[in-house]
């Protein structure tokens, strides 16, 4: 049934696609069209969740939207069979779907067994499901629930007044903001001088991906062996990307919890790996990520992200004197300032970026 719906959902979302085309082309003007339209030449339309049909309008109508809004949004494209992940996502209706025990009740599917990742509270109210088939082959179904009593919420919802809450009654002295420059190999250098690199675990995952992915690429492709293979692939992948994030989900966790503000070199993370030099290892190893789990995660206790500009040359400076060096060359991993500073060059860098926060946070 899963697979059906997604297959009704792939078609519907198609046949409106490209009978909208059509009438733009013919007259101008993108009608709106709802999934009964369709329904009655093809009855089987019947036989699958009508909500998440429904939602398929809603999502291709945002499609267009996201397009008009700018150009640099892609046309709405025609969906695969062989997209990566099929999905639906439905909605809850009078009840209509429920986590019982170990089992989730469904329309149309009816119940399922699961394996509940986290409990909800009692008095949250669940407003959709989204089922989703991964390409290890694996079913996933993400609940989005409402909280009906947000002052009573672990985070609480930040109101305009409460923004600065963390600051408060504080001399701008004493709140404390951990500076962070990122590295390339590991994860990121602290000003307190530690540093951050993913546990030995996580190598040996990756590692183990890298073996699958060569071992794939020997697999003719299409043939018996070389499904299995991508399988195995695919289900690395997960492994990898879920011990990445729950790395990443643990560490911002302990900084937000010990900190005030943390301050962050504002880089590109998509265009450094785009660059020559760093080619794949910058997307590897997941800063982006873990700076904007930083950032929402302070942004829920009132508390700041920081920003310091690209440019400034927190690697040249002393963090010492203040002294800027004209030239630091990249294997040079000492900083040695004419003042007597002698410091791990990613340390002198983010006590520099933590300063640099400090000035604009009090700007
Ligand atoms: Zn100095």
């Amino acid at each position: 049934m899963f697979k059906k719906t997604f297959g009704c959902c792939r078609f519907i979302y198609n046949r409106m696609l490209s009978d909208k085309k059509a009438a733009y082309e013919k007259d101008g003007k993108l009608p709106r069209i709802t999934p009964a339209r369709y329904k009655k030449e093809y009855e089987w339309l019947k036989e699958v969740d009508s909500l998440a049909l429904a939602n398929v309008q809603l999502h291709l109508e945002k499609a267009y939207q996201r397009f008009f809004d700018s150009s640099a949004n892609r046309y709405p494209r025609y969906k695969s069979k062989h997209d990566a992940g099929q999905s639906y996502t439905t909605n809850v209706v009078n009840g209509n779907i429920r986590i019982e025990g170990n089992r989730i009740r469904l329309p149309k599917v009816g119940r399922v067994k699961i394996r509940l990742h986290r409990k909800a509270p009692e008095e949250w109210k669940l407003k959709s499901v989204t089922v989703r088939m991964e390409a290890s082959g694996e079913y996933y179904a993400s609940l989005l629930y409402e909280e009906i009593s947000p002052e009573e919420s672990m985070y609480g919802t930040l109101s305009p007044e409460s923004e600065n809450q963390a600051f408060q009654g504080k001399d701008r002295r004493d709140i404390q903001i951990l500076g962070i420059d990122y590295a390339m190999h590991g994860l990121a250098v602290f000003s307190d001088g530690t540093r951050a690199d993913y546990p030995g675990y996580y190598r040996k995952g990756q590692e183990k991906l890298a073996r699958e992915q060569r071992r794939l690429s020997h697999c003719r492709k299409g043939s018996r062996n070389y499904e299995k293979q991508r399988m195995k692939v695919a289900k690395w992948h997960r492994k990898v990307r879920n011990q990445r994030k729950d790395f990443q989900h643990k560490l911002s966790r302990k900084i937000v919890d010990r900190y005030d503000a943390v301050a962050v070199e504002d880089i590109d993370m998509k265009g450094m790996s785009r660059s020559l030099h760093f080619g794949k290892s910058v997307q590897d190893n997941g800063y982006g990520m873990f700076r904007d789990m930083l950032g929402y995660k302070l942004e829920r206790q009132g508390k700041k992200l920081i920003k310091v500009n690209r440019f400034y040359p927190s690697s040249k400076r002393c963090s010492c004197c203040g002294a800027v060096k004209k030239e630091l060359r990249l294997d040079e991993r000492v900083y040695i300032c004419a003042c007597g500073n002698r410091m791990d060059r990613d340390v002198n860098a983010a006590v520099n970026i933590r300063e640099e926060g400090r000035r604009l946070l009090s700007a």
